[in-house]
């Protein structure tokens, strides 16, 4: 899953980024908020999370343009001062949440598990495909059930599989949904981590990795 940090404190967006990537998410990071709603606008997040007070555009107004483009992606605001959330609606402009600084890791992944669990998302429930299953909430995963460890990339690629079994996903969907955008894409990353991932979850019959030439990949039983 990725998500998008708007923060001008570099420490903190820095600090936060490594935070949520250690607990497997991919992470991009603008600084101000006219850039910062320009990629909330034009790459597909699953969560947002915007500072408030920021050079160029402030978080409110970074909500409406993304609530006015269409985009119903869950928004978590930061803010410094209580007294900024207090007097504008979070609801009215469209966050989901908000957390007013300092707060802590643990409390920033709970709201964001929280948002993720939304009943409109299938994000945290068990996914199973013929004898492989894999719990977002737990970060098991089986084939036979026998458990298999996976890295959190490995996770999060088998993760956006899973969520589009049957269905062919392109290089660049896993590009976007599971690296950061700063991975190179023309890099064999991709390739090298569905060979991993292969290695882990194929070593029995039947494959459910299929590689579809030209066009991406796809889990199935019947090719
Ligand atoms: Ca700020």
């Amino acid at each position: 899953m990725r998500l998008l940090i708007i923060e001008d404190e570099k420490n903190l967006a820095e600090l936060l980024g490594s935070l949520l990537k250690k607990a497997g998410f991919a992470v991009d990071i603008a600084n101000d908020g006219e850039k910062g709603s320009f990629m909330a606008r034009t790459q597909a997040y699953d969560l947002i999370i915007t500072d408030y007070v920021l050079p160029k555009l402030d978080g409110g107004s970074i909500i409406k343009e993304i609530r006015d483009d269409g985009r119903n992606v869950p928004i978590i605001m930061l803010s410094v001062r209580q007294s900024i959330i207090d007097k504008i609606n979070i609801l009215d402009i469209g966050a989901d949440d908000y957390l007013s600084k300092p707060f802590s890791g643990e409390e920033l992944l709970a709201r964001i598990r929280a948002l993720l669990r939304r009943p409109q998302t299938i994000k945290e429930e068990k996914l199973i495909f013929a004898d492989l299953e894999l719990e977002p909430k737990s970060f098991k995963v089986r084939r036979a059930n026998k458990d298999i460890r996976l890295t959190n990339k490995e996770f999060s690629l088998l993760q956006h599989l899973l969520l589009n079994a049957g269905k062919i996903v392109s290089r660049e969907s896993l590009l976007e949904h599971v690296w950061s955008g700063d991975v190179d894409p023309f890099s064999n990353t991709v390739e090298t981590h569905i060979l991993r991932l292969r290695r882990k979850i194929d070593n029995h019959q039947p494959k459910l990795i299929h590689s579809i030439i030209g066009r991406g990949y796809k889990l199935d039983t019947s090719i």
